[in-house]
């Protein structure tokens, strides 16, 4: 049972507009636990903003709106920039220069994530391949996959025509996973995550320890790298602990054969404790935020 309430505030309110409101609202329940919900004016903007987000996601993309930010990762004992992470970014013209968390999870929700996923991968071969040809020494790049990608089939073989497109080398090129994808089709998964290992990419476990399965999905899917989520490092309250668990994570790891990544973080004694501890890469402000290519390519290449 689930019901989206309006308030009827005067008898002349238009009916039709109350039903729409409590429709909204209903859409918005919970699926845990909220299943009765009332309709408020944000969700009214949330629904604007959204209808403004849809008609513009398409063009955007032909008209190249959507950028690739690249965030370096340092390796934790010689602290140099030793891989990176793409990140996208969208610069409208009507709607300024918006970031991931307010449009990814509305193109997750309308399927057109499927779309800027293979964007962003193609856009990173395409530059990885123009440093190659440049003589440059690259760093392997990882991009994010949706949760939705991971439900296709053959995405693997989808993934390798894109890069092989741009004959870049398989090993600079890094695939993010979520957890979260393991609470879909799990064969799936597990054929796709073996199928891209055979290719010679890597294959990450992004925000490691954000959810619930983490120590499951660990035992049951080959991966290369797991990154340690960023929430692992925020609070004081609980340093001791936090810390007990972060380096039991990396010797765990280790011992499985992973690489460990820390992601945001944002001060020297983190750095000092994560290098302490053997992890291998660090992400985060301390370092460098997401940058955009020319940026990246003078803090990575011309600093050299
Ligand atoms: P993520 O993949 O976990 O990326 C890390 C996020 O942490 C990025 O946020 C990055 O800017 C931020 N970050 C890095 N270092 C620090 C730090 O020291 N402190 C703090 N507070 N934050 C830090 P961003 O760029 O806003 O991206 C948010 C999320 O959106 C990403 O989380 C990823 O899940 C998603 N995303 C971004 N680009 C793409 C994409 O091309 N495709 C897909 N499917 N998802 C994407
Ligand atoms: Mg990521
Ligand atoms: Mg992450």
């Amino acid at each position: 049972f689930s019901a989206g309430i309006c308030q009827v505030f005067s008898s002349r309110d238009d009916i039709n507009a109350l039903l729409t409101s409590a429709g909204l609202a209903i859409t918005k329940r919970s699926e845990s636990s909220n299943n009765i919900v009332w309709f408020n004016d944000s969700m009214k903007e949330e629904q604007i903003w959204e209808r403004n987000i849809e008609d513009d996601m398409e063009s955007a993309l032909e008209n190249h709106e959507f950028q690739v930010y690249l965030q370096p990762k340092y390796s934790a004992k010689e602290e140099i920039p030793s891989a990176a992470e793409a990140l996208v970014r969208w610069s409208s013209p009507k709607l300024g220069f918006i970031s991931p968390g307010k449009f990814i999870p509305i193109f997750e929700r309308n399927g057109f994530i499927l779309k800027l996923d293979d964007y962003m991968l193609t856009e990173v071969a395409k530059q990885q391949s123009k440093w190659l040809e440049e003589g440059k020494k690259l760093l392997p790049i990882s991009v994010n996959v949706s949760r939705a990608h991971f439900t296709t089939e053959n995405l693997a073989e989808h993934i390798c025509e894109i890069v092989d497109e741009y004959k870049v080398p398989h090993d600079f090129i890094e695939l993010e996973l979520t957890e979260s994808a393991f609470f879909d089709d799990k064969a799936i998964l597990l054929d796709t995550v073996r199928k891209l290992k055979a290719f010679g990419f890597k294959v990450s476990m992004d925000d490691f320890g954000a959810g619930y399965s983490s120590l499951n999905s660990l035992k049951e899917l080959p991966l290369d790298i797991i990154k340690l989520d960023a929430e692992f490092f925020r609070g004081a309250d609980n340093l001791e602990r936090s810390n007990l668990i972060v380096g039991d994570t990396i010797s765990l790891a280790k011992k499985l054969g992973m690489q460990i990544v820390a992601e945001g973080i944002e001060t020297r004694e983190q750095v000092d404790f994560l290098a302490n501890q053997d992890c291998d890469l660090i992400q985060g402000f301390y370092f460098s935020k997401p940058l955009s290519v020319d940026d990246f390519e003078e803090c990575v290449y011309c600093s050299k």
